[in-house]
């Protein structure tokens, strides 16, 4: 196919500064939990965005010094000479394909531990470090500090133009950087030419850009990141007033303008509680006050969209990092015409979940993130098929479906049997919930694709049974089918069923609720799975009407989603709509009309009223095909099949975006002789250097 015309300005290209990018696709900083530690996978992640067509593909954070240490967490690393060559892996790679790299130069100030260096953190004033509830403050820097500051981040610029690098970054983004640190009136107290009035706080960004300038200018752009509203009304940065006067102040200084509202979990807003292009109304104002080019995010996946940015001049470039994790490809398939193929991002952070548990970033939509260099997976490319297998693969969730699209790509003949008459499992079902339409996207993005596939056939309304597998006559079996929600308790807080529940015609399940089944209030949801089931079926039930109770053995609401940045948004809106919220509270006991519930540290005992009870605590995988299964030699060899493998949730149930990645990994590998070695390449710790 190829392009439709009215997305050519999307590939118009831009100067910054004394580079040029090739068109106004922007992949904007974001984190991976590979960073410093990881820089061959690193490497190949930012490769592969630059070969799927970004004009500038960035780092995460870059720390640039060791009073900068943000461990645990994994990011850049640009403190010393030594840092460079792992960096230069990653700009290779970016210039290979055509594309500027951009670094993301970061002093932590405050929100830096440093764990590792045992640094004392610094501040504009004397402040407690905000990245934890660590018993430790950061001091207040004077003016010989400040001065460091500046040549450290000087020398960082240099170090960064010696890397390879072609934009050089100045971040006030976020509230993770000492430079936003001195903006804001809150942390900066100071009562010198540094601290004040808006002038005196903005001095030291203002120093940084020319500092970084004039070290690197004639080569690399220099851009800022700066967060224009922080969401916390007069208390913080408004797009109102002062975020549009730093703008204003500075506006020319720079040469490029990244711009966004802080803190993270509100840069990088789920679909569950933010569209796309949810940031426009705060930054639209900068290219009023700015003729450099401007680049910003809101979950960009459409390219209507992003042409409307442009046209109605809000944005120059379309800076995105989820819509390019989920498709590193992204421009390259607007580029082509091919739209149908585009992997929209669902807006899960499931991305995030790699960076706040300090492991390489993942992906709900794209199973290859991360797996770029260390298994070799590319986006867009399978291997040919080594033989002559067919494959039947049963139950057409995200992980038949993915497996199917991967065989059918790698060239097999593929059978995909689903009992229902839908298909997407779990994720058509979870998607009616409420705020999780676009996670419809895991299931049509697959069907778009395999729909185009000769080989592979969809059997909708046939439930497979043991003798179907054995009669069917495919070389390999897959088995697909899921799981369900266990009815007894049993969970994290009980390993043993809770009484009462199994016994009781008013304890269901979230698939119960999902089958429609009828249901009366009181209602007591029993939340001891922390990710997002219970919250939003309580949610659900609250705005049908029913007095709602939560109850979790945690000390927070869908304790989990603090690693995708949403746990203070879920717990505001169950406290807002009136859901009564019992958390350190564990449910010992139901008799169908109350619950026993129990203190988690006393053990002190009381009663909840509840006419039902629905349990979310685990899930059990469906796998009474497996179990009924012969797979004795014998009979495997008289069908004519080779193997027989549960993937995806009905082996263990999970995420949805492990149920994907469980399909593609069959795929790809199930021709691969079995080993006992990690079944990824590793980045082990050179010891000849120090
Ligand atoms: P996963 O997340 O592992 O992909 P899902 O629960 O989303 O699992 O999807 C499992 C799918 O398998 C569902 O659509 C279900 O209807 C289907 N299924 C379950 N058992 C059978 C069976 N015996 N034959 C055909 N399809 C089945
Ligand atoms: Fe988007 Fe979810 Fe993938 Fe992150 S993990 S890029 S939010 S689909």
């Amino acid at each position: 196919m190829s392009r439709d015309p009215r997305f050519d300005i999307l590939f118009q290209p831009i100067k910054i500064g004394p580079v040029t990018a090739k068109n106004r696709f922007y992949q904007v900083p974001h984190c991976n939990g590979m960073g410093y530690a990881r820089p061959r996978a690193h490497a190949g992640m930012r490769g592969v965005k630059a070969e799927g067509g970004w004009a500038v593909v960035s780092t995460e954070e870059v720390e640039i010094h060791p009073s900068s240490d943000i461990s645990p967490y994994i990011e850049g690393r640009l403190w010393d000479d030594r840092d460079v060559p792992a960096l230069a892996l990653m700009t290779d790679a970016i210039h290979s394909h055509g594309a500027l790299a951009a670094i993301e130069l970061v002093h932590a100030g405050m929100n830096a531990s440093n764990l590792y260096s045992r640094e004392v953190p610094l501040a504009p004033s004397h402040l407690v470090n905000s990245a934890s509830y660590a018993p430790l403050q950061a001091r207040a820097m004077n003016k010989a500090d400040i001065r460091d500051y500046r040549r450290w981040h000087r020398d960082a610029a240099l170090r960064a133009r010696r890397a390879g690098f072609n934009i050089v970054y100045v971040y006030a983004g976020h509230s993770l950087s000492l430079a936003m640190h001195f903006l804001q009136a809150r942390h900066n107290h100071r009562t010198d030419e540094y601290g004040g009035s808006l002038a005196n706080r903005t001095r030291l960004l203002r120093e940084l850009i020319e500092d970084t300038k004039e070290a690197v200018g004639a080569d690399c752009a220099v851009a800022v990141r700066f967060a224009v509203d922080e969401l916390r009304g007069t208390d913080g940065i408004t797009a109102q007033a002062e975020g549009r006067e730093i703008v204003a102040m500075l506006a020319e200084l720079p040469d490029l303008w990244d711009v966004n509202v802080s803190d993270w979990p509100n840069d990088s807003k789920t679909s569950r509680f933010a569209a796309e292009g949810y940031q426009e109304e705060f930054i639209r104002f900068v290219k009023t006050v700015t003729t450099k080019p401007v680049v910003g995010v809101g979950r960009f996946t459409s390219p209507d969209t992003m042409v409307s940015q442009i046209r109605r001049g809000i944005l120059d470039m379309i800076g995105a990092a989820r819509p390019s994790i989920a498709d590193p490809f992204l421009p390259k398939k607007i580029e082509n015409g091919d739209l149908d193929d585009i992997r929209e991002c669902i807006g899960c952070n499931v991305c995030v979940t790699g960076d706040y548990t300090m492991t390489p970033i993942r992906c709900t939509q794209n199973p290859t993130m991360g797996e770029e260099w260390r298994k070799g997976w590319h986006p867009e490319t399978v291997p040919p098929r080594s033989g002559d297998d067919t494959f039947l693969i049963v139950g057409a969730g995200p992980s038949g479906l993915e497996c199917a699209r991967v065989l059918g790509r790698r060239g097999y003949t593929v059978h995909l049997a689903e009992a229902g008459e839908h298909l997407g499992g779990r994720v058509t079902r979870e998607s009616r919930l409420p705020g999780l339409a676009a996670w419809a996207r895991v299931r049509d993005y697959r069907l778009n694709q395999l729909n185009k596939m000769q080989q592979v056939e969809i059997l909708r309304g046939s439930p497979v049974s043991a003798p179907d597998v054995l009669e069917f006559g495919a070389t390999r079996v897959v088995i697909a089918t899921g799981s369900r929600w266990r009815r007894d308790g049993v969970g994290r807080a009980h390993s043993r069923p809770i009484p009462g529940f199994d016994a009781s015609r008013n304890v269901f399940t979230p698939d119960d609720w999902m089958d429609g089944v009828r249901i009366s209030g009181p209602v007591a949801v029993f939340d001891d799975d922390h990710y997002y089931w219970g919250a939003l079926l309580a949610e659900k039930l609250r705005a049908d009407g029913f007095d709602v109770a939560l109850i979790t053995p945690s000390d927070r609401v869908s304790a989990w989603t603090v690693n995708t940045l949403e746990q203070h948004a879920i717990q505001k809106r169950v406290l807002e709509l009136g859901i009564v919220v019992r958390t350190n509270r564990n449910v010992v006991e139901y008799d169908g009309s109350a619950l026993v519930l129990e203190c988690t540290y006393t053990g002190r005992r009381e009663t909840l009223p509840a006419a039902t009870v629905i349990t979310v605590t685990s899930r059990l995988p469906n796998d009474e095909l497996v179990l009924s299964l012969d797979t004795s030699e014998a009979a495997l060899a008289t069908a004519g099949i080779v193997s027989v493998t549960a993937i995806g949730d009905c082996l263990a149930p999970s995420t949805i975006a492990a149920a994907v990645y469980a399909g593609h990994r069959y795929a790809r590998e199930f021709d691969r002789p079995p080993s006992d070695e990690a079944a990824f390449r590793r980045e082990l710790t050179d010891l000849a250097s120090s």
